[in-house]
């Protein structure tokens, strides 16, 4: 069995590593990546700083704990221990509104507010958006007829100013995405279940606070109600965001030794320009290299964007991947910073802070990430990320490194008042990096799994689909594997 995986971010190499851990019969895998490393968007700079380092992610910086498939990985590369939560000490995370700073409002559960004083007090809503919010105490639910937009459906709850104030640049900031636009269903799709079972968000919101208290009080610890409200903290100094210690390129490299140790054919600078499908009963493959080589295989998984599967497939599969090529993708870059503590004009006192679409910014986030990793920057220095980018403003944006750096400059010196010069600065520029689960995906995915039946050695795998998330992205290529050698892999529900 020859087995070809195309694309080597962390959905091809988690692939790679499920089908030489759990095939049951000699496999010869060959994992084929274009660039000249790696991880694809896990991209970690170390620069040595002293005796000490920064640590500067390029693309993502952590990931959920509760999907449950990044950290069985880690545990699984020996990195369990090198997890890093988020810094329990200062859980403070800020939305912007009028170029001011105001802290995410206490009391919320799931991103839904449940406590009623830090709602009042919160200067994010005007008196009649809070007593709008109130309605969704007695408003009914909808009945079931299909899927909705998530900002039609907050705003049906909760009020289009709460939307765009609150719960707009925490949730579709996630995909980089216009919450106008992006699929409830798949996006966020248990707050449809919270209104279906409870008859509400709030009042689904407070069943599940209960019910984590209880569950908290069963197994003996103290729920602590003020941590359910911040965006990146579960009781105690348990963070529901892990990382390892030096970034995320730790699991990268954790995959390839293992990949090497297990005799994975791993190739770097490998662009893949074509695919055929050469032999209709027994289905086997001919992938074709830019260099006019040509590879044949058994199984093959494409852990490649959406656009670039779909391009690969098209001569064999035209409407198969017409669908997968639909799947849009929107371009982001982040922008980091150094400075020294003293050139703050105000402490970094969080984990950063969210810009509302309605705010009209460029950035779409910024992120104070010394302060939410510790150590990450020497001590006395500080290390910002600026996200840049989301959907429907990519043409306002020139996206040339110079431009993304005014930007970044531009946001810092606005909101923080920092105008001195970065110590050093790392631009990294994502073209069509974030996959949009518009509405129509979840229906596109039927399509697209129906279609895919007709390939049984075929299956694809990434963030185009079920999932942007790293766990996500692992547990595609998971199942990539599980399709195409016809085996099941153990789950994993619990960790
Ligand atoms: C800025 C940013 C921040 C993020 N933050 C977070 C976060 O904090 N937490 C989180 O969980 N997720 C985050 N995400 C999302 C997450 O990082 C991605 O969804 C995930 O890494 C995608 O993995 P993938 O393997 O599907 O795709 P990719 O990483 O894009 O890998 C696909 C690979 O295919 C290769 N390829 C493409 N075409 C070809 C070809 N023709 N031939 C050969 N190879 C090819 C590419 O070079 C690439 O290496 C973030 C994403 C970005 C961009």
């Amino acid at each position: 069995m020859k087995l070809i995986i195309i694309g080597g971010g962390i959905a091809g190499l988690a692939a790679a590593y499920y089908a030489q851990k759990q095939a049951d019969t000699p496999i010869q895998i060959t994992l084929l990546e274009q660039a000249d490393y790696w991880g694809g968007k896990l991209i970690t700079d170390r620069v040595p700083f002293g005796d000490d380092q920064f640590v500067i992610e390029g693309g993502p910086d952590t990931f959920v704990v509760t999907k449950p498939w990044g950290v069985r990985l880690c545990k699984e590369l020996g990195l369990g221990e090198r997890l890093q939560g988020t810094n329990p000490k200062t859980k403070k995370t800020y939305i912007l509104k009028n170029d001011r700073l105001h802290e995410l409002p206490g009391g919320l559960t799931m991103m839904i507010p449940t406590e009623f004083g830090p709602m009042i007090r919160t200067g994010l809503l005007s008196w009649p958006a809070k007593a709008r919010m109130g309605f969704d105490f007695f408003m009914p639910s909808a009945p079931e007829n299909g899927d909705e937009t998530l900002g039609a459906f907050v705003t049906r709850r909760l009020g289009r100013s709460a939307y765009e104030n609150l719960i707009e640049p925490l949730m579709s900031g996630i995909y980089a995405g216009d919450g106008d636009r992006l699929s409830l269903q798949s996006t966020f799709p248990y707050f449809r279940d919270l209104e279906m079972k409870h008859g509400g968000l709030v009042k689904g919101a407070l069943a599940v606070r209960r019910e984590r208290a209880k569950k908290a009080r069963a197994n003996g610890k103290s729920p602590n109600p003020t941590t359910s409200t911040r965006l990146s903290a579960s009781p105690g100094s348990r963070s529901i965001f892990l990382t390892p210690l030096t970034g995320l390129a730790e699991i990268v490299e954790a995959l390839v030794a293992k990949l090497e140790d297990a005799g994975v054919n791993l190739h770097l600078n490998t662009h893949v320009t074509n695919v055929k499908r050469e032999n209709v009963k027994r289905e086997t493959w001919n992938v074709t290299l830019a260099d006019g080589e040509s590879l044949a295989a058994d199984g093959l998984i494409l852990a490649t964007p959406a656009y670039v599967s779909g391009a690969l497939i098209k001569n064999f599969a035209p409407e198969l991947a017409g669908e997968v090529a639909a799947i849009k993708y929107v371009s982001t870059a982040t922008v980091t910073l150094a400075f020294q503590d003293c050139d703050l004009p105000r402490p970094l006192d969080g984990y950063g802070y969210v810009i509302p679409r309605r705010e009209g910014h460029k950035a779409l986030a910024c992120t104070w990430t010394s302060t939410k990793f510790p150590h990450r920057a020497p001590n006395g220095y500080a290390l910002v990320r600026v996200f840049i980018g989301r959907a429907g403003q990519e043409s306002e944006i020139s996206w040339n490194e110079d431009d993304l750096l005014d930007i970044a400059r531009e946001e810092l010196q606005l909101t923080l008042g920092i105008t001195t010069e970065p110590l050093l600065k790392r631009i990294f520029r994502w073209e069509k990096a974030m996959p949009q689960y518009n509405l129509g995906h979840p229906e596109r995915l039927k399509r697209i799994n129906f279609a895919l039946e007709g390939f049984p050695s075929l299956a694809l795998a990434g963030n185009g689909y079920h999932g942007i998330g790293i766990p996500d992205c692992i547990h595609s290529g998971e199942l990539a594997v599980e399709k195409v050698l016809e085996i099941k892999i153990p789950s994993c529900s619990t960790f």
